[in-house]
Parts: C-alpha cells; structure tokens; sequence
C-alpha cells in the first residue's frame, strides 16, 4: 500500500469533501461534536445520503452493492467523514450481518434482507450475549427448538444495543444441546415483531439507554431465516466479531478527539497560563498522539491485507485493544481538562428543563462520555478476552 495519494487519490479526496459539504445533514452539524445523544431519525437521515449516493457500505463487494473503493480511497473515506465529524452508521446492520449474510446466506437471503440493509429500511441489533455468557460465549443457553418448518426459541439475551429500535436483530441460539459447545449453535434471523419478543432497557453509567435485555418466549422462526447449516452458526459467529473489531479502531475519530482535546486545554487555564503550556498535560497529550499513529500505521497495515484479499485475520484483536484504550485516554484527558466543570451531570436540556448549564459547552458532556465509554474495552469482546487471543493466535504461546 502507497501512503503517498495519487493524483486520482487527490481527486477523491476532494470529490468526498465536496459531498461531505453538501450533503451531510444540516440538523446533524455540530451534534455529535457536542455530544447531544443520537435518535435513530439521527442515524438514518446520514445513513438515507449514503445510501442515495451508493456510498453507504465501502467495504461490500460491488456486485451486493459496495462501492469497490481501493484500500486507501476507504482510508480517505473514513478520515474525511471523521475530518467533518459525521456521524458513524449504525455497524449491526452494515458491518456485521451483512457480510455474514453475503459471504454465508442462501441467494433468497441475500435478495430479501442486503437491499434493506442498505437503504437503512431495517434497523439490526446483535443477539449474541447473555447473563453468564459473554466472554465465554460458547456457553450460551437460549435454545431453538424445530417444529415442523419453524423453530421455537426460548431464552434471554443482554447488553443488546438500540434493540428498542431494531426491525431485525440475527441471534445465537443452540440447537443441539448435546453437541460439544461450538458445534451445537446456529445463527438465525429474527423479526423483532414477532410475538413472544420483550425488549427492556437498561440505563447506563451516563444515564443513556443504549444496552437492552431481550426476552424469548416461544418465539417461532421460520427455518428459512437460519444463515448457514444447522449447528454451523459459531462459524458465522467467529466471522462477524473479527469484522466487528476491525471498526471498532475508531483511528479517524480519535484523530478528531485529540485535536478537540488540544483547543479545551488551549482555552482551559491552569493558574495564569493556558492548561495546554502544561508540562504535564502537555506530555500525556504527545504520548497519545504517539501511540495513535502508532494504531493508524497497524490499521493500514490491516486494510492492505484485506485488499490484497486477506480477511480481518487476529491481528484485529490489537485493533480492538489499542483503538479502545485510546477512545478511553481521551475522555479522561477531556474530563481532566474541563476540571470542576465536568461535575455538574447535564444530559442537555430536555423539555421543561429550565437550568442553565455551568461552564462552557465542551464541559457539558465531558462527564457522561467519560463514563459512557468505560465500555469501548467491554464490548466487541472484552481486551483482556484479545489479550487471550494475540497470546495464542499471533504469539502462538
Ligand atoms: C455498552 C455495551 C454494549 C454491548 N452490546 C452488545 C450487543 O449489541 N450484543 C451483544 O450480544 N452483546 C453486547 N455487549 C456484550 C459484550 O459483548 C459483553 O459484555 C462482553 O463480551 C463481556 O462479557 P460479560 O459482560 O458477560 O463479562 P464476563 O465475560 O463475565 O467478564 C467479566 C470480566 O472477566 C474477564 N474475563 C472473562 N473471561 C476471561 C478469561 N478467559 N481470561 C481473562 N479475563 C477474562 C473479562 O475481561 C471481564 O473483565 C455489549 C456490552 C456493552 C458493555
């Protein structure tokens, strides 16, 4: 991979800029940048552009509608929409079951459930987890039993995100109680209409419902919505999380997060100079460039691979760890640089809410984003589960 644009690669550059300026959603400017919390007309508003302009899925291949994007183009495209602050698609739908439905779905499958995907008409949520099966996955206990052309399933799931919104959601469940535990799961899409399905929330350290419990009661599943054979899912499964974690790096946003921790501690004060003259702080500001560019140089290494045809091999596993830490150094860095201003807790000014907020706007969210991201080294498999992972698969301890 070249790190020097071509000319055409210059071109594209500006091509996206130009579409980035005209298109992204005039409602959306400057929320995420002040943390305001996302609906899910939010996400579909950039998520409609994209998929207008057929620039909603770079990594799919052509022909189910990617846009055949080189490695770089896809650097450029991600450090742009970062650049612009755009708001990042919802990934179930887009990231994770789409490429197990087109790498591993029956032709109807592909047909029915890719173009919705990509006209953003269904809204996915992940139901992998459940209480006492997280990291040890495998273990999980929902159950789907056949009946005729159907199956039943029963069980719970947890940590489920924006299932309070979601049309669709593909769901582990074990359909061979005796099997050894990998070989026993199938992996089955399931119509969150359909009856027997509970959705409860659960409120997070900052306040956000984000997560959900789901409930299955005898909830019956067309055989047909199965993605690959039966008690073959974990195959599915193991192929999804090594996509889920190449994303989750976050490189471009971080890049964005440096440069807006640099303005708070340009205009924060410590004693009568700006906070940013601080040795100190000036210190661990280098140290997390450094170690950033350090990820942006492994992710590349990553994209090259995988447009030389390789997959998302273990290596993303140190994607996830490095991008995660990185996301979590930067809101203690924003919490660190807004002081005593982060403690009052706003969540922004719902209706009737008649308080004004203490301190000056980038304060406001500093708190609750510090907390809300405890979770960047929880999910998409917990660090120390990547740990296990690079021991094993890189270092073959
Ligand atoms: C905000 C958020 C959103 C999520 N969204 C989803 C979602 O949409 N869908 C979904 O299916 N799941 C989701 N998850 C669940 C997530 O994947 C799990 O939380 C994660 O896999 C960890 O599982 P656990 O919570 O059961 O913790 P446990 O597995 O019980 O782990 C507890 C602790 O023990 C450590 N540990 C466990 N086993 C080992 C080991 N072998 N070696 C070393 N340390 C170990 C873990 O690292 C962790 O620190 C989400 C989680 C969060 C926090």
């Amino acid at each position: 991979m070249h790190l020097d644009f071509s000319p055409e690669d210059l071109a594209f550059q500006q091509e996206v800029r130009a579409f980035i300026a005209e298109n992204y959603p005039v409602e959306l400017r400057g929320k995420q940048d002040e943390g305001d919390e996302l609906s899910k007309e939010d996400f579909l508003s950039w998520h409609k552009v994209l998929a207008k302009k057929g620039w909603v899925a770079p990594a799919w291949p052509v022909e189910y509608g990617g846009t055949g994007w080189s490695a770089t183009q896809r650097y450029i495209w991600s450090e742009e929409t970062a650049r612009a602050d755009c708001i990042r698609l919802m990934p179930f739908g887009l990231s994770m079951v789409g490429p197990v439905i087109y790498t591993f779905g029956t032709p109807e499958q592909k047909a029915k459930y890719l173009p919705r995907i990509l006209s953003g008409e269904d809204w996915w949520c992940q139901g992998y987890s459940e209480p006492g099966s997280g990291s040890d996955l495998a273990s999980l206990r929902t159950k789907a039993v056949r009946d005729g052309d159907h199956y039943v399933v029963n069980g719970q799931k947890t940590w489920t995100t924006m299932a309070q919104h979601a049309d669709w959601g593909f769901f582990l469940v074990r359909t061979d109680p005796d099997a050894k535990q990998q070989e026993g799961i199938s992996f089955l899409l399931i119509d969150m209409k359909t009856p027997g399905i509970t959705v409860r929330p659960i409120i997070t350290l900052g306040g956000e419902h984000e997560v959900n419990e789901v409930w299955l009661e005898d909830v019956r599943v067309p055989v047909e919505n199965r993605v690959y054979e039966e008690n073959k899912g974990w195959t599915c499964a193991k192929f999804l999380l090594a996509h889920e974690r190449t994303g989750i790096a976050g490189v471009a946003a971080s890049k964005r997060g440096v440069e807006k921790v640099k303005s708070i501690a340009r205009a924060e004060m410590d004693g009568d100079k700006p906070l940013i003259s601080n040795a100190f702080f000036k210190r661990k500001i280098a140290e997390l460039e450094m170690d950033l560019t350090a990820l942006e140089f492994t992710e590349l290494r990553s994209l090259a691979g995988e447009s030389a045809g390789k997959g998302p091999g273990p290596e993303s596993s140190l994607l996830k760890i490095k991008g995660s830490e990185i996301q979590q150094r930067l809101t203690e860095l924003t919490l660190e640089a807004v002081g005593h201003y982060g403690a009052p807790y706003f969540r922004g000014f719902g209706e009737g809410d008649n308080e004004h907020p203490i301190g000056p706007d980038y304060a406001h969210r500093a708190a609750p984003t510090y907390f809300n991201t405890r979770k960047t080294t929880i999910y998409g498999g917990s660090n120390e589960i990547q740990r296990n992972i690079i021991a094993k698969m890189v270092l073959g301890l």
